[in-house]
């Protein structure tokens, strides 16, 4: 392998957090226990830890949210965008709080959240936290079935979502026995529905501003979000209030969040990191942040950044490709208040990096976690010299391996599953409803990530590639049998097999092979009826953008469809073994 190594000689880290290898030699988690808040009697709360402390402290008026609503443009800065303080924060999600204490919402309900990325969906998510219950975030790209799978799972007592979402919510209602309260956040409320719907503005505005803040214990469920497998339907990754140790300890260590930073995270709330490196870790670190609610779109990414002065930004390799693709467009604004950038969610090869450099002078760094495991694990520090292509080193406190498929250690330099020593404080508490399922994350006290990484010499870790055939497209993880799933749903379609195919704007795009009922033609009309058919009823992100229809579909002898002969095939690698395999 050719390493191309890289220091970020603009970065200026605090002396305590230079020497990564001394951190690791003295840090412990009881360390990090001192610096957050605590109730008497080790109790917690991770939502008052992001904002409710900063009220006793000087940065109670500070801005901790600079929200930049989806019309927003460079020339009317001033419309659609709102300031809130941490105060404002603070006060908005006690009456939250209220709202489900008066609708006898208790400890451990779970309470969902479908939004855009507006102002409401942050203050609510950290009242239900707040009130001891338990938060759950959804795209707002999602389409009934994949609503039917979270809410049906999770039995949610409460969504909140606005008047355009809830229609999708009508279509499934029949399906959600849990489902008592429908809390609309913008307009009116309907009656002869299952549930009963609630006007959000009415009851913010009757509720009190004083909250007594739920004092939960470490282990406590705080918030979930649902991800997919290779297999079944999606999972339901619980997390619980001790999650804030890594979320705080890594926004500083990795994202180097400083009280002068304007910080945007790109990511939506629908997905972990737009729930970790959003609200919890940054704000727990007392920044102000950016939210934008609009889609992307270079010229708009650009102008926010110049406007507000962003100073970290931590996005996703998509992202960078496709402002790399926009070519030179960055050249028309100022963007010297960036001093940090980082990628988290794809493999970030050297390209992008090298891009990021020639464009803002300062290089993106990569950063590994996932949904399980609550927070930053791997990453490429500040102060560390970078690795090309390399995902970096583990955060201190936590113990990577690379182990066999009995949960053996493997030797430097030999490619084998990414595992992580059970145990830190971030790792998730349950998969919801479905313990053989979690206890299948482990192995001879590994848990085993579903990756498959290297790690050399210098304990940098390379990232391979998934185990299983889970496809990461644009950085959404998107399981093929959900896809497979909403295919055979068309009227069209009796089989499909569904695979992840390497694209080099979204990482990998969806792949459908398409078996055809016999009275159906395969032409391009019926190809985009199918499209569009799953993009409706899963979400925005994952439908097949190829659809091949075929004759058969290559299965294992117990009747599974062979994902992996697929795929070889579609890339022109080699079959393998194929003694268990049919038609292929
Ligand atoms: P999710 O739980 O949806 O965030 O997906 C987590 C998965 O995304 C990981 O298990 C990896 O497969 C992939 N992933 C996340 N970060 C990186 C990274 N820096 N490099 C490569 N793959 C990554």
């Amino acid at each position: 392998m050719r390493e191309e190594v890289i220091e970020n000689k603009k970065l200026k880290t605090e002396p305590n957090l230079r020497d990564y290898k001394k951190i690791c030699e003295t840090f412990s988690w009881k360390l990090a226990e001192k610096e957050v808040a605590w109730f008497p009697n080790k109790k917690i709360n991770i939502a008052y830890n992001a904002v409710d402390k900063h009220v006793k402290t000087w940065r109670k008026n500070k801005v901790a949210l600079r929200w930049i609503g989806k019309n927003w443009s460079p020339d009317n800065p001033k419309k659609e965008t709102r300031d809130y303080t941490f105060l404002e924060l603070s006060l908005l999600s006690n009456r939250f709080a209220n709202i489900l204490k008066k609708l006898k919402i208790k400890k451990g309900d779970k309470c969902f959240l479908f939004l855009p990325r507006v102002p409401e969906l942050y203050t609510s998510f950290l009242g239900i936290v707040k009130a001891g219950a338990v938060a759950g975030t959804m795209f707002a790209a999602f389409g009934p079935c994949g609503l039917k799978d979270r809410l049906q799972n999770s039995g949610a007592k409460i969504l909140i979502t606005n008047g355009e979402l809830k229609k999708r919510i009508y279509k499934i209602e029949n399906d959600l026995p849990d489902l008592k309260y429908v809390i609309i956040t913008d307009g009116k409320t309907e009656s002869g529905h299952r549930f009963a719907e609630i006007d959000y503005r009415k009851e913010m505005n009757e509720a009190s501003e004083k909250f007594n803040v739920k004092k939960m214990k470490p282990d406590d469920h705080a918030f979930m979000l649902y991800t997919s497998g290779s297999t079944g339907k999606p999972k339901g990754v619980i997390h619980s209030h001790k999650a804030i140790l890594v979320e705080h300890m890594t926004s500083k260590w990795v994202l180097d969040i400083k009280d002068g930073d304007v910080y945007w995270c790109t990511a939506d709330p629908g997905w972990v990191t737009g729930v970790a490196y959003t609200i919890f870790g940054p704000w727990s670190n007392g920044a102000t942040e950016v939210v934008y609610e609009g889609r992307f779109d270079p010229e708009i990414w650009y102008s926010i950044i110049e406007k507000y002065k962003v100073s970290v930004w931590y996005t996703a390799p998509t992202a960078i490709r496709m402002l790399k693709k926009a070519g030179d467009v960055y050249k028309k604004y100022d963007l010297s208040s960036l001093r940090h950038l980082c990628s988290v969610g794809e493999p970030l090869n050297p390209e992008p990096i090298r891009w990021g450099l020639r464009a803002f002078g300062l290089p993106f760094h990569d950063n590994w976690w996932q949904t399980e495991t609550g927070g930053i694990l791997i990453a490429n520090y500040p102060c560390l010299p970078i690795k090309l292509g390399s995902m970096g080193k583990p955060i201190p406190g936590v113990t990577v391996g690379i182990v066999d498929d009995n949960g053996n250690e493997m030797p430097t330099g030999k490619v084998g599953n990414l595992a992580i020593r059970p145990n830190w404080p971030s790792m998730m508490k349950e998969i919801w409803k479905r313990p053989k399922k979690y206890k299948s994350y482990f192995k001879k006290n590994w848990f085993i990530t579903g990756d498959l990484a290297m790690k050399d010499k210098d304990d940098y870790i390379w990232f391979i590639g998934r185990a299983d055939d889970l496809i990461n497209t644009s950085g959404e993880r998107v399981g093929p049998f959900e896809v497979e799933s909403a295919l055979i749903e068309h009227p069209a379609v009796i089989e499909s097999g569904v695979i992840g195919k390497p694209d080099p704007l979204r990482g990998e795009i969806i792949k459908a092979f398409v078996i055809l009922k016999e009275n159906y033609k395969a032409d391009k009309k019926l190809e985009n009826d199918i499209k569009l058919f799953v993009k409706r009823r899963l979400a925005g992100h994952a439908y097949p953008r190829e659809i091949e229809f075929v004759k058969a579909l290559p299965k294992t002898k117990s009747g599974k469809i062979a994902r992996r002969i697929l795929k070889a095939k579609e890339l022109g690698l080699k079959i393998g073994d194929v003694s268990t395999i049919e038609n292929y």
